[in-house]
C-alpha cells in the first residue's frame, strides 16, 4: 500500500529520475480474453491523452471496451480534482457502481487520475468506499496492469499511490480516439504553484521528455496519417528548462513545424514563460497554428499577486498584444476565475475592463472552487456564492458579446476547416478552423474525416459558424 502525502508531492527535489520504457508482463498478455472495461474520463486534454494508455494497457490484457457499465467486469474512473463538482461527479459514479457490486461481486472497481493523488479523497474512500478493488495514482499509471491482476486474484482494497514523481515512462502503448488529430505529452508536471491550483500536488514537478522520444513520436504519427497533433503540459513553455541549457518550447516548436504535418497546436501556455522566440516561431510556420490560449485568470493585479501567477495586469497585456501584433489572424482565448478569497468588486471590474479589451475568440469561466491542501483555501472568503455568481454571469454576458463579435467577422471569408465527422444536426459536416472555431457546414462531395477543406462562412453564432465548402 503507498498513500498520498501533500508533503512530499509539494516538495521539489531536484534528484535525477529515471527514464524507463513500458514493457508489459508475459505472464498477463491477452490473459483476460472475453473480459469487457468501462471508462469513464474527467477532466482536461491530459487525462483524456492518459485514457488513451489505459485502454491500450487494458487491451493488451485481452479486455474488450464496453460502452455500457452494466456489461463490464472491470470499471475504471480516471479523474480529476481541479474543482470540487469533477470530484462529486466521480463520487456519484462511484456510489451508482456499489449497486453492480452487489448485483456481481467479482466486478472490480478502479478509480485512478488526480484525485487518487488525493488525501483527503483517499480517506473518503477508506470511510465510505471500500467495495472499490484499487486506487492508482498519475505517477503510477504503468502499472496498472499489475494493480488490476493484482485485484482480480485477491479481490480486497490496494491503494498505489506515489506521492513524489517517480520514473518518467516512455513506450506506453496507446489506442487513440482519433485517427487524424492526436495527442503528445511534451512535459509532465507543473511547478507554477498558483495558489487556487492543485495540478503542482497531483500531477509533480515539471519534467519534459526528451525532444528526440517527442520528434519519433510525430515522425510516426505522421506516417500512419495523422493531420494534427496537440502538445500537451500543463505548461508547455517550461519544456526542456529541466533537461537541456540550449533547447527550450521555441527550439521545439521550430523542429515540429519543419515535419510534414499540417497542424500543430499546443496546450496550456502560462504567460509567465512565453518568449519572443516562441511568438517569433507561431508567426512564422503556417503550419503552427494561429491559436494561442494563455489563460489569464484575473485582471486585477492584486488578485493575481494573491494567486501567485508572477505577472501582473500590465505585463499580460504587453505579451497578449506582442502576441497579436506578430502572429496574423491569431485567435486568443484564456481562463478566468472569479470571486477568489478577497476579490473586490473593483478588482472584478479589473476583469470586466481587461476582457473588453482584449476582445478574447473563446473563454473559459469558472467560479473559485476551494481545494483542500492549497494556500487560497486558507484564505479568509467573505464573498457570498451569490454575489460570485452573479460576477460569473455578467462576466459571461461579456466574453459571450465578443465571440460573437468575432465570428461575425468571418462571415463571407474562407476558412480551412479540418473535417471531423458529420453534426449531430445530421446534415452537416463539422470540424475545426486554424484558429479552432468550430464550424458546421454542408458539401455537394462526400468528405472523408482528415480531409482539410475551404469552406465558405455564411452565417456566425456565439460559439459556431455555419458555412458550405467551396
Ligand atoms: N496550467 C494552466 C494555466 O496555468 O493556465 C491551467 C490548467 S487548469 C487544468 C485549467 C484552469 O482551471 C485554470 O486555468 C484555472 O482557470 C482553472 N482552475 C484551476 N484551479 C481552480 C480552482 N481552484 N477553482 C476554479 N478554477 C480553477
Ligand atoms: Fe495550476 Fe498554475 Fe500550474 Fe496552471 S500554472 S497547472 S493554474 S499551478
Amino acid at each position: 500500500m503507498h498513500l498520498p502525502n501533500y508533503i512530499e508531492a509539494k516538495s521539489r527535489n531536484k534528484k535525477k529520475y529515471n527514464r524507463i520504457n513500458f514493457k508489459l508482463d508475459s505472464s498477463i498478455e491477452k490473459k483476460y480474453e472475453g473480459k469487457k472495461y468501462f471508462l469513464k474520463t474527467y477532466g482536461c486534454q491530459m487525462n483524456e491523452h492518459d485514457s488513451e494508455n489505459i485502454s491500450a494497457m487494458l487491451e493488451a490484457m485481452g479486455f474488450t471496451k464496453v460502452d455500457d457499465y452494466d456489461d463490464a467486469d472491470l470499471l475504471l474512473l480516471n479523474t480529476c480534482s481541479i474543482r470540487e463538482n469533477a470530484h462529486n461527479k466521480a463520487f456519484g459514479m462511484l456510489g451508482r457502481f456499489k449497486h453492480l457490486k452487489e448485483k456481481k461481486k467479482d466486478i472490480i472497481i478502479g478509480l485512478c487520475g488526480c484525485m487518487a493523488q488525493e488525501e483527503s479523497v483517499i480517506n473518503e474512500i477508506l470511510d465510505n468506499y471500500k467495495y472499490i478493488n484499487f486506487v492508482l495514482g498519475t505517477h503510477n499509471l504503468y502499472e496498472l496492469p499489475n494493480v488490476i491482476d493484482k485485484s482480480i486474484k485477491e479481490n480486497k482494497l490496494q491503494i498505489e499511490v506515489y506521492s513524489r514523481e517517480g520514473d518518467l515512462v516512455e513506450g506506453l502503448p496507446v489506442v487513440r480516439e482519433n485517427s487524424y488529430k492526436a495527442y503528445v505529452n511534451i512535459i509532465y508536471g507543473c511547478d507554477k504553484f498558483c495558489t487556487y491550483c492543485i495540478v503542482p500536488y497531483t500531477r509533480g514537478r515539471e519534467r519534459s521528455r526528451k525532444k528526440e522520444d517527442i520528434l519519433e513520436e510525430v515522425k510516426s504519427l505522421i506516417k500512419d496519417g495523422y493531420k494534427e497533433v496537440t502538445l500537451l503540459g500543463q505548461n508547455v513553455n517550461a519544456y526542456g528548462k529541466d533537461l537541456y541549457e540550449d533547447y527550450d518550447m521555441g527550439n521545439l516548436l521550430e523542429d515540429i513545424a519543419k515535419l510534414d504535418i499540417p497542424r500543430v497546436r499546443f496546450m496550456t501556455s502560462h504567460p509567465w514563460d512565453f518568449t519572443d522566440k516562441m511568438i517569433e516561431v507561431i508567426g512564422k510556420y503556417s503550419n503552427i497554428m494561429p491559436s494561442v490560449h494563455l489563460p489569464v485568470q484575473s485582471g486585477s493585479s492584486r488578485v493575481l499577486k494573491l494567486m501567485g501567477r508572477r505577472y501582473t495586469r500590465e505585463s499580460y497585456l504587453e505579451l497578449f498584444h506582442k502576441i497579436k501584433d506578430m502572429v496574423p489572424g491569431v485567435a486568443m482565448s484564456t481562463d478566468i476565475i472569479v470571486g477568489f478569497p478577497g476579490e473586490e468588486e473593483e478588482d472584478f471590474l479589473e476583469t470586466l475592463s481587461l476582457v473588453e479589451e482584449c476582445k478574447f475568440d473563446n473563454a473559459f469561466t469558472f467560479i473559485f472552487s476551494k481545494r483542500e491542501g492549497t494556500p487560497a483555501c486558507k484564505l479568509d472568503d467573505k464573498t457570498p456564492i451569490e454575489v460570485k455568481e452573479e460576477r460569473l454571469q455578467r462576466l459571461n454576458d461579456v466574453v459571450n458579446k465578443y465571440f460573437l463579435e468575432n465570428n461575425k467577422k468571418l462571415e463571407n471569408t474562407t476558412l480551412k476547416v479540418l473535417v471531423e465527422g458529420i453534426s449531430d444536426k445530421k446534415d452537416m459536416y463539422y470540424g475545426y478552423s486554424e484558429t479552432n472555431k468550430l464550424i458546421n457546414f454542408t458539401s455537394d462531395k462526400e468528405l472523408t474525416c482528415g480531409e482539410i477543406v475551404d469552406v465558405e462562412i455564411t452565417s456566425a453564432k456565439t460559439w459556431s459558424l455555419d458555412g458550405r465548402v467551396k
